[in-house]
């Protein structure tokens, strides 16, 4: 590294990002980490081993440049979402992040807003302010739940141009019914954005936000590889929306800003999507079994449709985090009084966390 010359403060940075801090769950090497809501199974090897073919075949042709408009993944997106989507409703990016990314910079922006119900995933503000439009913050019950009402008056009240529902909610776990999409929808002329991250980990006979697409234009739904495909180093996001929706999207990508490698590494993951996604139910056997030990131990566990728990009760928090820390457990800390933030991971590593806490003690 090349010697400190100037301080952020001395360049000429947009007034804007002065004072902002960037994106940082600790990246720490230890032995159990179960911070960032990874899905901690590793990619099954007969899935690799194609996914490694279909990378190898991409390589030869890597002096050219990708297929800007990655038609085969969109095909194998929209086959993987069903309710009879097409692929012109179907876009992708290098993470669920990127994809959202488009969206502001598409109908953000400067003299814009974007609204989203705290506490939410900590991405959407970053995102938001970067393409220069304002946050605002709305409100959730103590238990973190969303009613319809509520979450439509204040979108009533508050008119943003963008509202972002995350369902279910990170770092919470809470479920968001399809009632609160829809009553956000008719309080607003604006875009909603439903994020399904975790929709995968959500019980199997909940239907999911796409199935609101039809005849509504300004409603998008986005999902990730990360979480349930165990794909996150991949980084692959898409979302599914109305064709013109999708249309605006390609005024604001990079061109060609999806990699040839990448593409083909997710079209071929998704051609395993039985096998990828195997892993789901014994990870929801996991999260399960870590809010009915927490609560054994005498934490609050909140309900969660997620591969995390969010427990409350935590008398210490940066003290507990410590102390799983010490003991080779990374979990997270995500600022909320009282409350830690575990992913479950696989069976050993949570039995792991949940020893470890037990030996933590006294709730310090
Ligand atoms: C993890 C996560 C994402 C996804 O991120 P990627 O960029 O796809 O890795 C999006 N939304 C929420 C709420 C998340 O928790």
């Amino acid at each position: 590294m090349g010697e400190v010359t100037v301080r952020l403060d001395d360049l000429p940075l947009r007034d804007d990002l002065r004072g902002m801090t960037p994106y940082g769950a600790p990246q720490a090497a230890l032995p159990v980490a179960l911070n960032v809501n990874e899905n901690t199974h590793p990619v099954p090897s007969e899935v690799a081993d194609d996914i490694l073919d279909a990378v190898a075949r991409a390589l030869r042709d890597v002096n050219r440049y990708p297929d800007r408009e990655f038609t085969g993944l969109r095909e194998a997106f929209a086959g993987y979402l069903g309710h009879g989507l097409n692929p012109d409703q179907i876009w992708a990016a290098n993470g669920s992040n990127e994809v959202l990314q488009h969206i502001l910079q598409a109908f953000g922006g400067p003299g814009r807003t974007a609204m989203g119900f705290a506490p939410t995933y900590s991405m959407y503000p970053i995102l938001t302010r970067a393409t220069g439009a304002r946050w605002i913050v709305g409100e959730r019950e103590h238990d973190f739940t969303l009613s319809p009402e509520s979450a439509a008056a204040q979108v009533r009240e508050q008119r943003p141009d963008i509202v972002f529902l995350c369902a279910p909610n990170n770092p919470t776990g809470t479920p968001l019914r399809l009632d609160v999409v829809e009553a956000v929808y008719d309080a607003t002329d604006g875009i909603v954005i439903v994020d399904e991250a975790y929709e995968e980990f959500a019980p199997r006979d909940e239907p999911s936000a796409v199935s609101l697409l039809p005849d509504r234009p300004r409603l998008v739904v986005s999902r990730t590889m990360s979480k349930a495909f165990a794909f996150a180093g991949a980084r692959v996001g898409y979302l599914a929306a109305d064709p013109a929706l999708v249309d605006a999207l390609r005024l604001v990508r990079l061109p060609y800003h999806l990699s040839a490698l990448t593409q083909a590494a997710a079209t071929a993951a998704l051609g395993h999507a039985e096998t990828m996604l195997s892993m789901v139910d014994e990870i929801v056997a996991q999260r399960d079994r870590i809010s009915a030990t927490v609560s054994a131990l005498g934490y609050t566990a909140h309900e969660s449709w997620t591969n995390f728990v969010l427990f409350g009760g935590v008398d210490d928090p940066a003290a507990t985090w410590k102390a799983l820390y010490d003991r080779g457990v990374l979990i997270r800390d995500v600022g909320i009084a009282h409350h830690l933030r575990v992913t479950a991971g696989t069976a050993d590593e949570t039995t792991a966390f949940l020893d470890a806490l037990a030996s933590v003690g006294s709730r310090s």
